[in-house]
């Protein structure tokens, strides 16, 4: 399935989230004189040209596993080295160690861009991201001096090694062992599984980033710290040529994402693997949560990028399909003519505007947060940052699952058939919704810990903008915007009641809030997304900048999306008390 990096879209969500133009002296001055608008250009002839044709291979053959040995898909390992010579790992990374420091909402976009092209291709760099924060953040400087350069540039990949058999959701539960050895070094013991690119055949050395218990750790969450181990430790001469004691027992047969390898790791089968601290001990998790909201929001970026693919997919062959004729036709018409198509297509479309919109505005967050002069400024962003992550994360992915699977139906029978690409889009974004933290945890942490923020007051703020956005729509009384800015009244109002309702029930009835988690966080990514693309419109309609396209979007998604909010809110409020009373009906 073919694919076009929405440059144009993906410029307007940034300067909409960047709240105008890229200027010399704004927060995104490096962003300027075409920067942008150039990068974004170049990616998408390298994610076009280079990534998208190895997509289909990845899926069809995958990456093989063979004597602990993981081979990628033919051509991959040429694809990397393109990757690593284009300098595009290096783009968000501190300048310090050869990064070159640019906006997580330039890099959001870019990561778009990847995910669009070859999803199971894109989550090595992904993961590769998270480990580089953490490192820049916590590891002492000799560590930092031994693999950063090497991280940014690409040379070498790192994974997050966090999940075990028995700890998946629930981290307090991880057993890896770590014993210090009395020279600032410790031997790592364990299992880990699920890890992505824990072995493969793209870069030379591999370093692991790994959650282990130390001898004395305290039970739970505060007894786990966070070790660095490479795949090749140095000789003598400081070459990394010294395999550790680590190795990839398997790989995983799996729905989707096949030329990603997913890798079971063993740690100490000969004596240990060699780690080194991250940060302090039994403070593993605070670290891993510095880089939490960006790796979130990376794999929100991936429902966002399958959504647009699976979009642009949809609507080439439902221009092309012809079936049956539309009302008043005098021949048979493309099945885009056929108003239930049509609704198809732009829920398709609407959602994954909507879900781009929130990711952007969360990159400019946590940019905002990193590059305002002002304490202040730079906290409220934070905790904007903080509130919106998890929507960004579950909304986008959740989104991205029903758009893909919407691609199918629009392609009918072929869609079911692989030939098409439809198929596999929905396969690849599966996982999506699961990892990072499921949408299920994700909506968890938005109700019993996001909201509570600053007593609520991030939250305020959020819904007053929504507040402010709705009425300069409402002031315009223009035609074309219908009854938009209404349904999009309703749909802030409506979140904010369950917000009260949220706030009021999470401390002394934590089973109620949590029992509604899933449907209010569906309603502030409804809210959020209708009040996002309604000020698209506003802004578009100003600039004449595809302002007719932008209006319909935004209208359709407030007049047929949106309008689930007050639904979502009564079962939010109402629906809690059923859900626990309903348990009896699963059995026992
Ligand atoms: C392809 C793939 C790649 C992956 N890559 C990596 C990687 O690189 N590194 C890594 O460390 N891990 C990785 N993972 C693991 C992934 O992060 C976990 O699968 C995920 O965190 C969920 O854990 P689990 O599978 O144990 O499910 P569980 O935690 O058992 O969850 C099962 C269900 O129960 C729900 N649930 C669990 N606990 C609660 C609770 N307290 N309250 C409410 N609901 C709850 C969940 O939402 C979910 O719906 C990967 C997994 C896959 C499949």
């Amino acid at each position: 399935m073919s694919y076009r990096a929405p440059q144009d879209d993906l410029l307007f969500a940034m300067r909409m989230a960047a709240g105008g133009a890229f200027e010399a002296g704004g927060i995104y001055a490096d962003l300027a004189d075409g920067v942008a608008e150039a990068t974004l250009a170049e990616a998408a002839k390298f994610a076009e040209g280079s990534l998208l044709p190895l997509d289909k291979i990845g899926d069809r053959v995958g990456a093989k596993f063979s004597d602990g040995v993981v081979t990628t898909a033919l051509g991959w390992r040429e694809a990397y080295a393109q990757w690593i010579e284009g300098g595009w790992n290096a783009l968000a990374a501190a300048p310090e160690h050869g990064g070159l420091g640019l906006p997580i909402l330039l890099n959001a976009a870019l990561t778009e861009i990847w995910n669009a092209a070859n999803m199971a291709f894109a989550l090595c760099p992904l993961l590769g991201f998270g480990a580089i924060e953490a490192i820049e953040a916590h590891a002492s400087e000799a560590l930092k001096e031994t693999y950063l350069a090497k991280l940014i540039s690409g040379e070498w990949t790192a994974t997050m090694n966090l999940t075990e058999p028995q700890a998946g959701s629930d981290l307090a539960a991880v057993r890896t062992r770590a014993e210090p050895v009395g020279d600032g070094s410790y031997r790592l013991f364990g299992q880990k599984i699920f890890i992505t690119y824990g072995e493969h055949d793209l870069s030379d050395n591999i370093v692991h980033l790994v959650l282990a218990r130390l001898p004395d750790a305290p039970a739970g969450t505060r007894g786990i710290s966070l070790f660095l181990a490479p795949k090749f430790l140095p000789d003598e001469g400081g070459a990394f040529t010294q395999p550790n004691d680590l190795r990839c027992a398997g790989i995983e047969h799996k729905l989707g994402v096949h030329g990603s390898p997913t890798c079971a790791m063993v740690f100490g089968d000969e004596g240990g693997a060699v780690g080194y601290l991250i940060g302090e001990a039994n403070k593993g998790l605070a670290c891993m949560f510095t880089m939490m909201n960006n790796a979130r929001l990376c794999v929100g970026v991936q429902g966002v990028a399958i959504a647009e693919r699976a979009m642009q997919g949809a609507v080439a062959f439902a221009r092309e399909r012809r079936q049956g004729r539309a009302h008043g036709a005098a021949e048979t018409s493309a099945i885009i003519e056929h108003p239930d198509v049509a609704r198809m297509l732009l829920t398709m479309a609407s959602y994954t505007a909507a879900a781009r919109a929130i990711c952007c505005e969360t990159a400019a967050a946590l940019d905002l947060a990193r590059r305002a002069g002002d304490a202040s400024r730079a906290n409220e962003a934070e905790e904007r940052a903080g509130l919106l992550t998890p929507v960004a994360k579950a909304f986008s992915t959740d989104i991205g699952n029903e758009v893909a699977s919407l691609g199918v139906q629009v392609f009918g029978g072929m869609g079911f058939i692989e030939e098409t690409g439809a198929a596999q889009l929905m396969r690849d974004v599966r996982i999506a919704a699961i990892y990072e933290g499921t949408n299920g945890i994700q909506a968890i942490d938005l109700v019993s810990r996001k909201l509570k923020l600053s007593g609520g007051g991030a939250l305020r703020r959020e819904i007053d903008d929504m507040r402010v956005i709705v009425r300069d729509a409402a002031a315009t009384g223009d035609a074309s915007f219908g009854a938009m800015a209404d349904r999009a009244r309703e749909a802030v109002e409506a979140l904010g009641a369950a917000s009260d309702h949220m706030l009021r029930a999470i401390d002394p009835r934590p089973q109620d809030a949590l029992a509604g988690a899933t449907p209010y966080l569906r309603l502030f990514g409804l809210a959020r997304g209708a009040t996002l693309l309604l000020k698209g419109a506003l802004v578009a309609q100003r600039d004449n900048d595809a302002a007719e396209r932008r209006i319909a979007l935004a209208r359709f998604f407030s007049e047929n999306l949106a309008v689930a909010a007050p639904g979502l809110a009564r079962a939010v409020i109402h629906g809690a008390g059923s859900v626990i009373a309903a348990r009896a009906a699963l059995g026992e």
